[in-house]
């Protein structure tokens, strides 16, 4: 059984604790993918050391150096997809295909970047001044805390990454416990891709003693943060204090609005994408569908239909459509709101059942399951479940709809499907959200546009894009006064 170690300034060395914990594979728990560091906060401080070192000299390489390290690994990435999509496959569970998407979005986050290196444009603007020439430039801020969740084991921690170092930072890295195999393999080729000791170190360990330890330590200066509302918000005030400039993206109740004149069988497609690729486990997976009554009744037979033939199992597993749930705990909470979903009076409509018996004995496997005639306030319809439940509720017309959509804590994507092109502008305006898709589902996002969502989803940041830069760098205007005599803004005028 190989043990994983942790990656500190150039070197992989076990946790101080010698302590480590397993990874299985959520198809079949059975199989232990591999034993990785317990890390504590002693193993943080020599990270965060080793990053600040670090800082000192990569700071000062251009930019269009950084980035061709980037751009090694991109390469480096998209040789060895297949195994990599194989073992992130193995350590969280959704199919191969998706795997091979989420590792395609480290190769293209990669290579954006990596262009990043030769622009990372600021401004020249003339002076109000003769003889005084203004600018403004992007600046690194230092040590940077990367903690990331499971669902995009490699997709994530590359939109925080790469970013990171093209801006000139250096990052201490902590993946969530359930894929650090993902992180080690990321990690392993930014190191060979040619990236000095120090600047990205990786620390394995829980949310309580590293995530804790990277929030607080005075000596980082950025944070950034993927996970759950709940702990986002236990970030923010850990941050806060030391003003460190904070970037967090949350959870999401995501929905797909569903038109009169919508072409009902794309629609059932994007729902069935939407909802339950990744085993519903996406911030942006389509959790909620609001249908026009005029077509609710059509449009619901239609998608059980298609639901109820999903093939579930191991991802691995060629024709296996939808994956196992990450690990016991979440199969316990997608279990828990079925049952709260019945008690509120959902019909459920398409399975509801924990997956036990043959293959899926030693596995975390849950059916599809859609509720039906769902009312808009019901828990179902307002928590973020993370596991494959859809709610379909049913609205008299696009204004209701609209009002649904946004009629929850959080604001990642929303989605409509229509032939009209004024309710798709409207909806585009009027929808609260950071993502907006019209006939197609809330998933899709590409890499080189801002990523992120409003309300309880985010704090106002956005990763991917050249909005990425703008976490990992600060402004620094600089006015060159090369008059030789003594020129005062706003006060002399000649
Ligand atoms: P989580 O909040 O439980 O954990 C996220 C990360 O934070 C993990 O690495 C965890 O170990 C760490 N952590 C836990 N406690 C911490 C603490 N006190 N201090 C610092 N770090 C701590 O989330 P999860 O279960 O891994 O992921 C699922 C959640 O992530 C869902 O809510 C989902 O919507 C969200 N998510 C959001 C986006 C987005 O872009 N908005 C993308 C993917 C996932």
């Amino acid at each position: 059984m190989t043990t994983y170690n942790n990656l500190i300034d150039g070197k992989w060395v076990p946790s101080a604790s010698g302590q480590l914990f397993e990874n299985r594979n959520p198809a079949d728990d059975r199989e232990l993918v591999g034993l990785f560091q317990k890390s504590t906060r002693a193993d943080v401080q020599c990270a965060i050391d080793a990053a600040q070192r670090a800082y000192t000299s990569w700071r000062l390489v251009p930019a269009p150096r950084r980035a061709e390290i980037l751009l090694r690994a991109s390469q480096l990435i998209a040789e060895r997809k297949e195994s990599l999509a194989r073992d992130m496959t193995r350590e969280m569970g959704k199919i191969l295909d998706e795997t091979r998407g989420d590792v395609q979005e480290a190769i293209d986050m990669t290579a954006f970047m990596a262009g990043e290196g030769r622009r990372q444009y600021g401004q020249t603007a003339p002076s109000e001044l003769r003889d005084k020439f203004a600018m403004s430039v992007r600046q690194p801020l230092g040590v940077s805390s990367v903690i990331t969740p499971w669902n995009f084991p490699m997709a994530i921690p590359s939109w925080k990454i790469a970013p990171a170092l093209v801006c000139g930072n250096t990052v201490v890295f902590k993946p969530a416990t359930l894929t650090p195999l993902s992180a080690v393999n990321f990690v392993k080729i930014l190191e060979e891709a040619g990236l000095p000791p120090g600047v990205v170190n990786l620390v394995t360990g829980g949310g309580d003693e590293v995530g804790d330890a990277l929030t607080a330590a005075s000596e980082v200066k950025v944070v950034s943060f993927t996970g759950s509302t709940g702990v986002g918000r236990t970030v923010s005030e850990k941050t806060a204090p030391s003003f460190k400039k904070t970037h967090l993206e949350m959870g999401g109740k995501n929905v797909i609005m569903i038109m009169d004149d919508a072409n009902l069988d794309l629609a059932v497609d994007g729902c069935v994408w939407g909802g339950f690729g990744t085993s519903g486990q996406r911030c942006t997976a389509a959790s909620r569908v609001v249908v026009h009554e005029k077509v609710y009744r059509t449009f619901l037979d239609r998608f059980v239909s298609r639901v109820k033939r999903l093939r579930v199992g191991n991802g691995l597993e060629s024709e296996v459509e939808m994956g196992p749930v990450v690990s016991r705990a979440q199969l316990e909470t997608v279990a828990r709101y079925v049952d709260i979903g019945r008690r509120e009076g959902a019909k459920l409509v398409c399975g509801g059942n924990v997956l036990s018996s043959g293959s899926y004995a030693h596995g975390y496997f849950h059916e599809p399951t859609i509720f039906a005639d769902v009312a808009p306030t019901m828990r179902v319809a307002q928590e973020e479940i993370f596991g494959p439940v859809v709610s379909v509720i049913s609205c008299r017309s696009f204004e209701e709809a609209v009002a649904i959509g946004n009629g929850v804590e959080y604001g990642l994507s929303a989605s409509i499907y229509t032939q009209d092109v004024n309710r798709a502008f409207a909806a585009m305006r009027d929808l609260y959200t950071g993502i907006f898709y019209v006939n197609a589902p809330t998933i899709g996002a590409e890499v080189h546009l801002p990523f992120g969502g409003t309300k309880n989803t985010g704090n106002g940041h956005r990763e991917a894009g050249t909005a990425a830069l703008d976490v990992f760098s600060e402004w620094k205007s600089i006015y060159v006064d090369f008059s030789g005599k003594l020129q005062r803004a706003q006060i002399d005028t000649e």
